[in-house]
């Protein structure tokens, strides 16, 4: 069998770049491996399966669950019998996620998008192997072969996976009742998501992070603040504890971790392993290919996603960049483009990255950190979410919008929020930093009253020292 283009992986950026190749009119198929829990095939990948969809799905049921508990104190609502159903719970966002990937099946019809459940394995010249899950194994051709086989959690000696007790990401997405007693190992963006998820429904949870710093890659003051929070909320975090060892003893884990002060010992009835994502690119292409990888298992890629292959591009979690999934999409998008003989690019200069806590964070561009470093002369501009009427209206006024922008210019160089509906507020940013804006634009805009988007507005007038809702500017 010969198409235009093989993608292997149907994550987020492999489906994408298939459906637009198949839109520019390219005969396309889409190779994946992921099977459910009843050994049966889905598209979607980590993302819908065991990532971003269903984390978000228990985010959103834990924190209502939470908001009825505390309601009574802040809304004068008070809410009796209320009950935690962790099964029905699962079963909601196991719903979602079904909808989500029988949509993604239905995509590939319309759009004429072969779909092959089964292990695809590049050969030279744009050849695949497919291993079906049922079948014999065939090779199929393509002009093109996009490789898309995304990542999976590391593992660590300290912490070998152990049934459902000593669990990674996936398994925490499907636990059936909540554990007294949860340690998490990786204070990173799917330990905290994890973290709140578990806290919310009654665990008492500690995070052990083996970095002194909290969030490295966030924004000191925001990360500063979110620790802050997050404490408050009753999640233990420890900094600068690096596990050493784990033992599962009649149900419980004890745990070693040493830190500035020496070795200490903790006993958890369930603890998550969330020490970050590694490439799946392991038998993803057979020797003779000679498919060219970088230190740590990832395909070399260049600006445009092209390998070292003639016709061959690799996009998403598997190559270099921020692991997410909307980096990977405009990649899969790109590249298609870029194939279909069109001028693509992706902007890794404007790219989201969010934390879907309470508050959430969120931030694109520089930081100011990041901007000292470089010796840029930068302005900035912050406005708190106590002083938003919208902010106080919902009773979430924690937290902050700080806009970065070059001195010289004005020109936005970074935008930082941690707040309600963080994650939903940075999409102005984005959209202003990938027009070029400047802090003035922003400020120039006029806003609807009330909304949580003015405190951009505020933030931008600050940099200016001109914010109006705050009795003097913070720098
Ligand atoms: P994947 O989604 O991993 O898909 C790759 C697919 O390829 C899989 O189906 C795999 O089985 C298949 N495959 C691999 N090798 C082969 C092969 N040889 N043959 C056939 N098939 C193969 N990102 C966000 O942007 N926002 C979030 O909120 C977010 N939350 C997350 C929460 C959790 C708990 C986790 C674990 C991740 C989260 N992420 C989030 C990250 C996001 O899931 C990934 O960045 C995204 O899924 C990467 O997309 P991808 O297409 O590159 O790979
Ligand atoms: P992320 O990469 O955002 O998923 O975060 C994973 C976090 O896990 C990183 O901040 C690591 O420092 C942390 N980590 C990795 N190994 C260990 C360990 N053995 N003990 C504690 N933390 C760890």
């Amino acid at each position: 069998m010969s198409y235009d283009v093989i993608t292997i992986g149907a994550g987020p950026a492999g489906y994408v770049a298939a459906i637009r190749c198949a839109q520019l009119g390219l005969k396309t198929a889409c190779i994946d491996d992921w099977r459910d829990r009843d050994g049966l095939p889905v598209p979607g990948g980590t993302c819908l399966n065991a990532g971003c969809i269903p984390s978000k799905a228990l985010l959103e049921s834990s924190e209502l669950y939470e908001k009825l508990h505390r309601s009574g104190h802040y809304h004068g609502i008070a809410v009796s019998g209320a009950e935690l159903d962790v099964p029905a719970m699962m079963e909601s966002k196991d719903a979602i996620v079904r909808d989500l990937t029988t949509g993604i099946a239905t995509l590939f019809k319309a759009n004429g998008v072969e779909w092959i459940a089964g292990r695809g394995q590049l050969q030279p010249d744009c050849q695949v192997k497919v291993t079906p899950h049922n079948g014999e194994t065939t090779v199929i051709k393509a002009e093109h072969v996009i490789l898309a086989p995304g990542s999976m959690p590391v593992e660590i000696d300290a912490a070998p996976l152990h049934e459902d007790i000593i669990v990674d990401s996936s398994g925490a997405l499907a636990w059936d009742s909540v554990p007294e007693r949860l340690g998490i190992i990786g204070a990173g963006v799917i330990g905290l998501e994890l973290g709140s998820v578990w806290r919310r429904l009654g665990a008492d949870v500690t995070l052990l992070e083996a970095q002194d710093v909290f969030l490295a890659l966030a924004d000191k003051q925001i990360a500063r603040t979110g620790l802050r929070l997050f404490k408050q909320q009753g999640l233990d975090i420890r900094l600068g504890a690096l596990v050493k060892s784990t033992q599962v003893t009649d149900g419980v884990v004890t745990l070693e971790y040493q830190d500035a002060d020496g070795t200490h010992s903790l006993e958890f009835d369930r603890l998550i392993v969330a020490v970050g994502r590694r490439p799946c690119t392991d038998g993803l292409a057979s020797e003779e290919a000679e498919l060219l990888l970088d230190e740590g298992g990832f395909v070399h890629v260049d600006e445009d996603c092209s390998t070292n292959l003639p016709g061959v591009y690799a996009i998403g979690d598997a190559v270099r960049g921020p692991m997410l999934a909307h980096k990977g999409s405009e990649e899969g998008i790109a590249v298609a483009e870029r194939i279909a003989g069109q001028t693509a690019e992706v902007n890794y200069d404007a790219i989201a990255s969010v934390i879907y806590t309470q508050p959430e964070i969120a931030w694109v561009g520089k930081t100011e950190e990041a901007l000292r470093g470089s010796g840029t002369e930068f302005t900035s501009g912050l406005f708190p979410f106590a002083a938003s009427g919208r902010a106080r209206a919902m009773q979430e006024t924690e937290g902050m919008v700080k806009v970065l922008s070059d001195t010289a210019s004005d020109r936005i160089l970074g935008v930082h929020i941690i707040g309600a509906h963080a994650s939903e507020l940075i999409a102005q940013a984005v959209i202003a930093m990938e027009f070029g804006g400047s802090s003035e634009d922003i400020a120039r805009t006029v806003f609807a009253h009330p909304t949580l988007s003015e405190a951009l507005h505020e933030a931008a007038l600050d940099v200016g020292g001109r914010a109006i809702h705050v009795a003097r500017t913070r720098r």
